[in-house]
């Protein structure tokens, strides 16, 4: 492996400036990187001609004093978002070979910082999953193995292939979404950072939609401090999405190293739940010490409709996919399979190109909508949010600055282990990450530990809304705490 696909994005940021190398050698590198590892299939789509003339064009701008912030850094872009004349298919079969004439925001910002797209990483379809393996393109193999084992494990999902990517060391930096716990999973599996900044906080224009009320997009790093940097690119306001918040970004990277002592950090007793593996509940108590050493004060918290937040979530997420998903029906995007009249036609285009998964949610989601069920599902659901949201800015109002919790109930499992039989089993990942997006606030994953299988844990923080900086000072004492977890080369 090349030295060049271990640096930092502050490293790389450095190492250009000081013509150490060049954004084209940089971008050599990973896509030297990416080939070897197709067996992972973390990306779903390479460019490697369009990253080496946008490489040439940084170094241009770099030799002329004209550097973005993320000038020549490679970075993956989960195919969720659109990207104007590459293909984007949600790793869904019903988006066919769909290729945007437009560039989703998020990423705008980042060619607009100068970043270098290396390619499309793969994901669950239309972003719904916890392991990658809904893909249609075929499940992510997490560069993680349990010690001494070759059984292939999960990345986690939904973004499987951004963290794949940036844990196996074949981009920077990358992108994902995260509706339930799709950037913060994965990041905890795969031993990286990811951060699902506030609802609001980035963009969704120009992201396929999956729950639209929950949707975030935000950074993968391999550090905090890349996340910072990363995040600061991907946020702001965008007029052309009416959800997007028009507040100041902050310089988040100032915020990383700052001092914590005196913040007030929330322990949910909710959150120590039946059946949690030893270890997991061990990394919290560990967390609690570091944060308390760096002179932060613990305090016991109450969050009390927690528990209703996964069923809650799970009458929530499906409706509004099911309203979004109604836009794919073979007339405007990618695949149609003939039928005997339009209808028909209808039928056979989304029987052939939704896979399992999206169709049982498109068909709870229609369920919970319909006239007789609505109030019964969909408006009880609602009001549960609201609930849930109370829950946390109770919390806030009397003197808590962030909480801190596990990000997963247990390390990455086996692919093919879970949710073969009962889909419950695979919703149950996201027990400690959907409250987060139920409440639309920040959430940072950040590496804590190994379990007792040589597994990457991570510990989840979360925030007030809008406050990703404190959440960057806090995760910054934990990953200089915890260290950082590279993983070995196998592939
Ligand atoms: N695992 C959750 C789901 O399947 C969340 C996915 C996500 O955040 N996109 O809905």
């Amino acid at each position: 492996m090349s030295d060049l696909t271990n640096l930092t994005i502050a490293a790389a940021r450095d190492g250009l400036k000081t013509k150490s190398f060049s954004a084209s050698e940089l971008t050599e590198a990973h896509i030297a990187a990416v080939e070897k590892a197709r067996a992972l299939n973390a990306y779903v789509l390479e460019t490697p001609d369009h990253a080496r003339q946008r490489a040439r064009e940084s170094d241009a701008r770099i030799a002329s004093g004209d550097a973005g912030p993320l000038e020549g850094i490679p970075i993956g872009v989960k195919d969720l978002f659109c990207t104007k004349d590459v293909r984007t298919t949600a790793c869904s079969k019903i988006l066919g070979n769909f290729v945007p004439t437009y560039e989703s925001t998020v990423t705008s910002q980042l060619w607009r910082d100068g970043a270098v797209m290396l390619g499309k990483t793969n994901n669950d379809e239309f972003a719904m999953g916890s392991s990658n393996e809904t893909s249609a393109l075929g499940a992510v193999i997490s560069p993680w193995r349990r010690k001494g084992s070759n059984t292939p494990l999960v990345p986690g999902g939904s973004s499987g292939g951004s963290a794949a990517a940036v844990a196996a060391r074949l981009c920077l930096a990358a992108t994902g979404t995260d509706t339930g716990g799709s950037i913060r999973q994965p990041a905890a599996f795969t031993g990286i950072v990811g951060i699902k900044p506030t609802y609001g906080r980035c963009s969704r224009w120009g992201i396929v939609a999956f729950a639209s009320s929950l949707d975030q997009a935000g950074p993968f790093t391999r550090t905090v401090r890349d996340n910072a940097i990363l995040l600061r690119s991907m946020a702001g306001h965008d007029p052309k999405d009416t959800t997007s918040a028009d507040l100041p970004v902050p310089d988040y990277e100032a915020a990383v190293g700052k001092s914590v002592k005196g913040m007030r950090i929330g322990i949910p007793k909710e959150y120590r739940i039946d059946g949690m593996p030893s270890e997991i509940e061990k990394l919290w108590e560990q967390g609690a010490a570091w944060l308390k050493n760096a002179g932060a004060e613990m305090v016991e918290i109450s969050l009390p409709h927690t528990k209703y937040a996964l069923p809650a979530y799970y009458i929530v997420a499906p409706a509004e996919a099911s309203s979004n998903l109604a836009r794919y029906d073979g007339v405007r995007y990618g695949l149609r399979e003939q039928g005997r009249d339009i209808v028909g036609m209808y039928e056979a285009t989304r029987a052939a190109g939704f896979g399992a998964e999206v169709r049982r949610r498109v068909m709870i989601g229609t369920y919970v909508l319909s006239a007789g069920y609505y109030d019964a599902y969909y408006l009880r659901a609602q009001k549960v949010r609201t609930l849930i949201k109370k829950d946390f800015e109770d919390v806030f109002a009397a003197g808590v600055d962030a909480i801190l919790t596990p990000a997963t109930p247990s390390a990455a499992f086996g692919v093919g282990e879970k949710g073969g039989a009962d889909p419950i089993e695979m919703y149950l990942n996201d027990v400690f990450t959907v409250t987060v997006n139920m409440a639309g606030l920040p959430g940072i994953s950040v590496p804590a530990g190994l379990s007792s299988e040589g597994l990457p844990l991570g510990l989840q923080l979360i925030g007030r809304p809008f406050d990703e900086a404190t959440l960057f000072s806090l995760g910054a004492v934990i990953e200089q705490a915890a260290g950082t977890y590279p993983v070995e080369a196998w592939w």
